[in-house]
């Protein structure tokens, strides 16, 4: 579980300032160096089994340390003030290469970024996330951003009319990690978002049979009553497929279509869907 590794990563690093300010340093350099990678994961639609979009997701190796995961990097770097300069070597980068894309063949996608509620919360995001549209000139319709529900716990005013100018610009919103947040339901229908993801938590309890599905179905019965787009996150199985489908969530994620892929490995599947 994403929180209890990074506790584990805490006692690893605990005492050791030295590790800490290393890795720092390293995190740092990673940035200016663009030695952090992206990847992107397919996101399908159910009924069609078309590519319809996509999620960025960050990677970093290091030299010497190895693969390090985003679970345990992004709290890292939410702690010592990086994850900004992180959140917008993403969107630009993303931008960057959705702007490729737009000019190799008729890109008609959206990509998902993911923005730590940290970084959404600064008050100068959309005034940056402006600034990336225009010096990219990337299309924003091609553009998602994927806040987690945790974000949501303490919301007022301020932040729905923060989500409200991300959707002015062309961009969509999703509420990522449905279901882990133990917030208030109500403040869904106060939000204005496009899209649910349900997190694979609940997509695993599929398999466990009537309870794990009610759940999944009464999740998705929600969403629609509020005019959302589902994804269900971390499809592995044709039996979650099926369930899926039967309820009539829109789209999947997840390795029984595709893991994250490299931009080589990602614009080829493209290429060969448009080809089709
Ligand atoms: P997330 O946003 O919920 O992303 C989905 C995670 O599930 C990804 O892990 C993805 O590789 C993994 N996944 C996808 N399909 C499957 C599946 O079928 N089975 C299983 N077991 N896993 C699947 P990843 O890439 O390790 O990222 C973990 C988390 O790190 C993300 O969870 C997100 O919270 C965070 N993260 C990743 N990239 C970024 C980023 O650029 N910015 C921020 N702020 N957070 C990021
Ligand atoms: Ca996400
Ligand atoms: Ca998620
Ligand atoms: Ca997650």
């Amino acid at each position: 579980r994403k929180g209890n590794q990074y506790e584990i990563f805490k006692k690893v690093m605990k005492g050791k300032n030295d590790h800490i300010l290393i890795l720092e340093s390293k995190l740092r350099n990673a940035i200016r160096e663009s030695l952090l990678e992206i990847h992107y994961q397919p996101k399908m639609d159910v009924k069609t089994e078309l590519l319809i979009g996509m999620e960025a997701l960050l990677r970093w190796n290091d030299e010497e340390l190895g693969h390090i995961p985003p679970n345990d990097f992004i709290p890292f770097a939410e702690e010592c003030g990086l994850i900004n300069e992180i959140g917008e070597w993403v969107l630009k980068t993303t931008a960057i290469q959705i702007k490729e894309w737009e000019k190799q063949f008729n890109f008609n996608l959206r990509v998902a970024v993911n923005i730590s509620p940290l970084h959404f919360k600064e008050p100068n995001f959309v005034a940056r996330l402006v600034e990336i549209l225009e010096e990219t000139k990337v299309k924003p319709e091609h553009l998602e951003i994927e806040i987690t529900e945790m974000s949501m716990m303490d919301y007022n005013d301020d932040l729905i009319n923060k989500i409200q100018e991300v959707k002015e610009l062309g961009l969509t919103v999703a509420i990522d990690d449905f279901g882990t947040g133990y917030s208030s339901l109500g403040y869904l229908k106060e939000f204005p978002v496009d899209t649910l993801k349900i997190d694979r938590t609940f997509i695993v309890n599929i398999s466990e049979g009537e309870s794990g599905i009610a759940m999944v179905a009464a999740i998705i019965a929600l969403a629609h009553a509020l005019k959302l787009k589902v994804v269900a996150e971390g499809v592995e199985t044709i039996e979650e497929m099926e369930i899926l489908k039967q309820y009539n969530c829109e789209y999947v994620q997840g390795y029984y279509f595709s893991k994250p892929l490299n931009v080589i490995d990602i614009t080829k599947k493209m290429q060969s869907e448009l080809s089709e």
